[in-house]
């Protein structure tokens, strides 16, 4: 089955095709190209988005869950609503996110989450009830963290880093594990930094009280990206810079932040960016379940959170978002006044190139599966296409 699509422009993201063709077969990416010269054979149907822009699906590397969803406690029966719901924000694949919780519990939910990868895998699902985002890979954060930088994980089930206990929650996820938030100044963090890269894992620094020092040993063991850059992070001081020096200056490290405006202020998002550049910045929401809900109490793993106009909180410490990752996408253009094609970028092919997904992932190019977004000129979501369907 082929079907071709067009609309006023595309970005790959790294290029703007004006007038583009996207042709879609069998759920992949056949060929991308201008649409001047070309014949779409009479019997191919063409969707027309007219004045829209087609991007990559956008893929959200740092979630904990959305539409009254906690992904800790959903059963794979439970995640197309969820699905449906990143969706509709242009996301189409997702790494759902652990929180620190006892290890029983986050082995249960890491043996449901693997099931619910496999079956988006292997298309089981999902047909007839809407367009799903996929969960693509399973992010740890947690257990690895630092007390001192938590956060709201609970510091009852923090747990000193080992092989060991990395290897009892990978065989739970049946090597689903994708992604690694682990603070290196633990003792034992970095036979796991290396362990897990080897695995090839991305580790991401984060939730850490470190050096700059201990940092740059992480990376020497082979951590490549950050975790929500300044939250949950030893502060940046000029004469004794930690971790964020090593994390704003490593040409090495791509970094992710949180771009809602309230986690960091849009003056920092904006020096962020100026560090990490279109190439290595990503935009993650560490959404919660109330993301998409009306205010009220919601829960993050095991931790009870109040949400108030946008504001989450357990006692007086910010527990995730509700942030939507297209709302991310449009603060980049405001607080940063940069063009919404680098904005994109930073939703698409970064995080895919940070988790080692991009070819299938993250770029609209022959081969890669036809999941993408199609945006108004102002970068409001009106359609998300799945392997070609949705439209
Ligand atoms: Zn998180």
């Amino acid at each position: 089955m082929r079907t071709v699509f067009t609309a006023s422009r595309l970005y790959t993201p790294t290029e703007e095709i004006l007038d583009p063709l996207l042709v879609v077969e069998d759920g992949r990416i056949a060929e991308v190209s201008l649409r001047s010269g070309k014949e779409v054979p009479g019997n191919t149907p063409l969707v027309d988005f007219g004045d829209a822009v087609l991007t990559p699906g956008f893929l959200d590397i740092h979630m904990h869950g959305g539409a009254g969803l906690d992904v800790m406690r959903t059963s794979s029966a439970d995640l197309p609503p969820l699905g449906r719901f990143l969706a509709s924000h242009g996301v189409t694949g997702y790494f759902p996110s652990t929180v620190t919780a006892p290890l029983d519990a986050t082995c249960a939910a890491l043996e449901r989450l693997a099931d619910a990868i496999e079956a988006a895998r292997d298309g089981a699902g999902g047909n007839g009830d809407g367009v799903q985002a996929r969960p693509l890979g399973i992010h740890l954060e947690g257990p690895f963290l630092s007390h001192k930088r938590r956060g709201v994980h609970p510091p009852e089930y923090l747990v000193a880093p080992t092989t060991e206990v990395f290897d009892r929650l990978w065989q739970a996820a049946r090597g689903h594990v994708r992604m690694l938030t682990i603070a290196p100044e633990l003792p034992g963090a970095l036979e796991v930094i290396a362990e897990a890269a080897r695995r090839h894992v991305c580790v991401s620094i984060g939730h850490s009280d470190a050096e700059m020092t201990v940092a740059q040993d992480a990376v020497k063991a082979g951590a490549r990206h950050a975790t929500h850059t300044f939250n949950a992070m030893r502060p940046l001081d000029h004469r004794d810079p930690g971790i964020l020096g090593e994390v704003l200056t490593d040409e090495r490290l791509s970094a992710d932040i949180i771009a809602d405006g309230i986690h960091v202020s849009p003056a920092v998002v904006k020096l962020f960016l100026q560090a990490k550049g279109a190439e290595r910045a990503v935009l993650i929401t560490d959404s919660i379940s109330a993301t998409g809900m009306p205010d009220g109490r919601y829960q993050l793993g095991p931790i009870q959170v109040d949400v108030k106009e946008g504001k989450c909180t357990a006692g007086s410490t910010l527990a995730g978002s509700v942030l939507t990752l297209d709302r991310a996408v449009r603060n980049v253009t405001q607080f940063a006044h940069w063009r919404l094609q680098d904005a994109v970028r930073l939703a698409t092919l970064n995080p895919a190139r940070a988790v080692g997904l991009v070819g299938k992932h993250g770029v609209l190019a022959g081969g890669a599966d036809a999941d993408f977004s199609v945006l108004s000129p102002a970068g409001e979501v009106r359609k998300t296409i799945v392997r070609g369907r949705g439209f």
